[in-house]
């Protein structure tokens, strides 16, 4: 018996929190959407979302109109049986067309109520302040009942009937400014290093360290502003906040600046020499000087090591496939080329 009693019970419960006559899903956002207006024939309700607490908390006000010129709309705080009901100022009684077993009834509390509300005839009244968290989903159900005075004392309201109206509310933070900021700082960064290239070259000026320090400067002193703002905000590692602000700096610390090496190819090599003025003829002219002055020297290995150096310099001149002035004609060969090739190599023979 007690079991059956329990299941009853437990069916009755069940019955009473799942049914709604009406349901609504609200999102509300700390952007362009913190205000919804819910329009039903006898009331409008209206929802706003306060500004973002520095925690993450938002509220959500729900305040109702009653849209009739005659009746009342009641909002209970407890669960009242008949008998508390009718001692009640005003008196409240149901009418004869409510359903239910006379004497039995049991009005459904609005949950989050201080007081018994009454929204007079053609009234807004603020019923509920619900707290929560961004990302959550606040459900509140509200059960109105309708009502209207008996006779013209207003000392007696009749119960006419219970409408049910359960919102589903989410409430989402956009990121803030300072996100947005920081952000939109990374981005600027990781756009400007795809067209940034480190130079390896020894000869570059200034150094690879050096070309990567304002970088490295510039990521740290983000990563540090994420730090301070995840450290105001008091933030637990699983708060929505410090997921978001935490993702950014690992964004930032995946930054590879060694990916971005290179030679920046203004470090081209190209000859140049005390003889790149001269012409192969004029060239041709010096080695033929030397290779005199050798022959007709008395010590010629002596002689050739004096002047060795300078036959060395005049003939990689010519032959330098960097040289500005020769190259070209080198390559196309001619008398003065095979010229001085000859002198150079009767000059090496000595
Ligand atoms: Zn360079
Ligand atoms: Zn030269
Ligand atoms: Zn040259």
């Amino acid at each position: 018996m007690i079991k059956k009693l329990l299941f009853l019970t437990m069916f009755i419960f069940a019955a009473i929190s799942t049914y709604a006559d009406e349901q609504f899903k609200v999102k509300l956002d700390n952007d362009n959407h913190s205000k919804e207006t819910i329009e039903l024939p006898y009331c409008n309700i209206f929802l706003a979302m306060s500004e973002a607490a520095e925690d993450g908390n938002v509220h959500v006000s729900v305040e109702m109109e009653n849209l009739d010129e005659s009746n009342v709309l009641i909002l209970f705080d407890r669960a009242y049986i008949e008998k508390v009901l009718k001692k009640m100022r005003p008196s409240i009684t149901y009418d004869k067309i409510f359903g239910g077993t006379k004497g039995r009834r049991t009005i459904e509390s609005c949950k989050g109520l201080k007081n018994v509300l009454l929204v007079p005839a053609s009234e807004k009244y603020k019923v509920l302040d619900l707290p929560g968290k961004d990302g959550e989903v606040l459900v509140c159900r509200i059960p109105i009942y309708i009502a209207k005075y008996k006779g013209k004392s207003m000392k007696k309201l009749l119960l006419l009937e219970k409408q049910v109206i359960e919102l589903n509310i989410e409430v989402e933070l956009k990121p803030d400014e300072v996100y947005l900021n920081l952000n939109g700082a990374y981005d600027d960064l990781v756009k400007e290093l795809a067209d940034t290239v480190f130079c390896t070259n020894k000869r570059h000026r200034p150094s690879l360290e050096k070309q990567k320090e304002p970088y490295i400067a510039q990521i740290d002193s983000l990563k540090k502003e994420i730090d301070e703002v995840i450290a105001r905000h008091n933030w637990m590692s699983t708060d929505k906040g410090y997921k978001l602000y935490d993702e950014l700096k690992c964004k930032l610390d995946s930054i590879n600046l060694d990916e971005r090496e290179g030679d920046c190819g203004k470090h081209t090599y190209s000859h140049r020499c005390k003889y790149c003025s001269l012409s192969l003829q004029q060239i041709y002219h010096k080695l033929d000087d030397y290779y005199q002055k050798i022959y007709s020297s008395s010590d010629r290995k002596a002689a050739k090591s004096q002047v060795m150096n300078d036959v060395n310099l005049l003939y990689r001149c010519c032959t330098d496939a960097t040289c500005k002035r020769h190259a070209r004609e080198w390559r196309k060969g001619g008398e003065y080329k095979s010229k001085i090739i000859d002198r150079y190599n009767r000059i090496k023979q000595f």
